[in-house]
C-alpha cells in the first residue's frame, strides 16, 4: 500500500517513487514498495549531497515545509512576468511569483551580478542550478564551485566541499542540460569546445557582398550609423527611434542588393544580439534541470551522465552522452598548467596564446609574476593607469622581461573567479 512520507535527503534504497507532489505547506513524496532491483549504492559525493542537513542553503536542512531554496539563474522567466512588472527586477518578480503560487516554497531573490557574491555565499548551497545567458558567466560559476573543493592526500575531493552544478541553456529551438559533479565529472572548462564562437560576419562581406538580411543590418549598425550619426550618440538597442532608423536604412540597402527578409524584429535581434526565446524549449530544459535537482536531493536514482541535448528545429530529437574529463583542464585538472612557448616570444604573443580558441579562451587576462623574489606586474589591461605603465612590456620578449624556463605566471581573467598559475615551458 502506498503511503506518504516527508521528502527526506536520504537515499531511498529499494523503494520506487510513484508520485512526487508539492502539497500545501509541505513537500511530500508518495512511495511504494516493489520488487524491482535495488538501485546501486550512491557514491560518496552522492551520499554527501544527500545526507547534508539543512535546506539547500542552510546547515540545518531538515526537509520541512519551505526547505527548497536554491540559486536560480534565469531559467524560464517569461511565464513569471506580467505587464505591471515592467521596470522591476526580474529576480524579485520571479521569486514573488513562485512564493505566492506555491505555498511552502521560499525563494530568496538576489538582484546583483553573480560575481558580486563571494565564496562564503556559494559555500552555503547544496546544489547550484544555472540558467545563465553567457559562456563567461558559466565559466565563472564553474570556476567558483571548483575553487571551493578541498582535496585529500590522494587528490580525491573531500566530501562536503564539492557542490553539484546543474546547468541549463537554450537557443531558439535547441537546448541542453548537464549535471556536473564538481571534482568528479567533466566541467564547463573541460568542454569549452561545445560552445561555438559567437556568429560574426566578415567586414568585407558586410561591405561588399551581402547575401543575408543580417549582413545589411550589420552594415548599417557598424558602418552607416557612425558615419551619419543620426542622433549624435551611440546606438541604443532599446530606443525605438534608433531601431526605426536602422530598419529603414537596412531595407534600403537590402533592396539595392535584391535581398528580402529585413523586418523590425530581425533588426532588433541583430542590434541587441538577441536569440529568440522559445517557451517550449525553455520549459523542457527547466524541467530537466528540476528533475536532476530532485534526483540529487533525494537519491532516488542516478543523475544524468552528464549531458543531454534537445533539438526541436526539425521534429524532436534528444540524445544524452557523457563528456570526458580533461586531465589538463585549467579548472578541474590537478596538474600544473604548462604553457609551451618559444623562448624569444613577446609578451603579446603569450597573451594571445591565452586568448586563443584552442587555448584557455581568456578574454582580457592580467599577468603578474615573480622575478628574483620580487613581485612584478607584466600587463594588466583592465586598470587604465596600470595598462599605460605596462603597455611597453607587450613588445618585449619573455627573456627581456626576466622570465626563465619554468617561471610561473599568475593570470587573472573575467572568465574565472580565481587566478591561475601557468608554468612556462620554453620550446
Ligand atoms: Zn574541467
Amino acid at each position: 500500500m502506498p503511503w506518504k512520507r516527508p521528502l527526506s535527503g536520504l537515499y531511498f534504497s529499494g523503494w520506487s517513487v510513484s508520485r512526487f507532489e508539492v502539497m500545501s505547506g509541505s513537500v511530500e513524496m508518495e512511495v511504494q514498495s516493489d520488487d524491482s532491483p535495488m538501485p546501486a549504492a550512491p557514491k560518496s559525493w552522492m551520499r554527501n549531497a544527500m545526507e547534508r542537513s539543512g535546506p539547500f542553503c542552510l546547515p540545518d536542512f531538515d526537509h520541512r515545509p519551505g526547505a527548497l531554496h536554491s540559486v536560480l539563474g534565469q531559467i524560464q522567466v517569461q511565464f513569471l512576468f506580467r505587464r505591471n512588472d515592467i521596470g522591476r527586477s526580474k529576480a524579485e518578480v520571479a521569486a514573488n511569483f513562485i512564493n505566492n503560487r506555491i505555498p511552502g516554497v521560499n525563494v530568496t531573490p538576489h538582484f546583483c551580478k553573480i560575481q558580486d557574491k563571494d565564496e562564503d555565499f556559494y559555500r552555503q548551497f547544496h546544489v547550484v542550478v544555472c540558467g545563465l545567458d553567457s559562456v563567461p558567466a558559466r565559466r565563472w560559476m564553474n570556476g567558483m564551485l571548483h575553487s571551493l573543493i578541498e582535496y585529500d592526500d590522494d587528490n580525491t575531493p573531500i566530501t562536503g566541499t564539492n557542490i553539484p552544478l546543474v546547468d541549463g541553456g537554450t537557443e531558439g529551438l535547441k537546448g541542453n542540460a548537464r549535471v556536473i559533479l564538481t571534482g568528479t565529472s567533466a566541467c564547463i572548462e573541460c568542454t569549452l569546445g561545445l560552445y561555438p564562437p559567437q556568429v560574426t560576419y566578415p567586414l568585407c562581406t558586410i561591405a561588399n557582398t551581402p547575401r543575408l538580411p543580417e549582413h545589411c543590418i550589420e552594415y548599417v549598425k557598424i558602418i552607416q550609423w557612425p558615419k551619419e550619426n543620426p542622433y549624435q550618440c551611440e546606438i541604443d538597442g532599446d530606443d525605438p527611434a534608433h531601431l526605426c532608423w536602422i530598419h529603414e536604412k537596412s531595407v534600403e540597402r537590402a533592396s539595392h542588393f535584391g535581398i528580402t527578409g529585413v523586418d523590425y524584429k530581425l533588426v532588433q535581434g541583430v542590434v541587441k544580439n538577441i536569440i529568440p526565446a522559445v517557451a517550449s524549449t525553455n520549459a523542457s530544459i527547466a524541467a530537466v534541470c528540476a528533475n536532476e535537482v530532485f534526483k540529487l536531493a533525494t537519491g532516488v536514482c542516478k543523475p544524468l551522465n552528464d549531458y543531454v541535448v534537445l533539438n526541436q528545429s526539425d521534429g524532436v530529437y534528444t540524445f544524452a552522452f557523457a563528456n570526458e574529463k580533461r586531465e589538463d583542464c585549467l579548472v578541474c585538472g590537478r596538474k600544473a598548467n604548462i604553457l609551451n612557448i618559444k623562448e624569444d616570444a613577446k609578451l603579446e604573443e603569450l597573451i594571445s596564446k591565452l586568448c586563443q580558441d584552442d587555448g584557455a579562451r581568456m578574454k582580457n587576462p592580467g599577468l603578474t609574476t615573480n622575478v628574483n623574489g620580487k613581485q612584478m606586474t607584466l600587463y594588466i589591461a583592465t586598470v587604465p593607469s596600470i595598462e599605460r605603465q605596462t603597455r611597453p612590456n607587450l613588445k618585449k620578449t619573455l627573456t627581456e622581461l626576466g622570465l626563465v624556463n619554468g617561471a610561473e605566471i599568475v593570470v587573472a581573467d573575467e572568465t574565472s573567479p580565481m587566478s591561475m598559475t601557468f608554468k612556462l615551458n620554453f620550446i
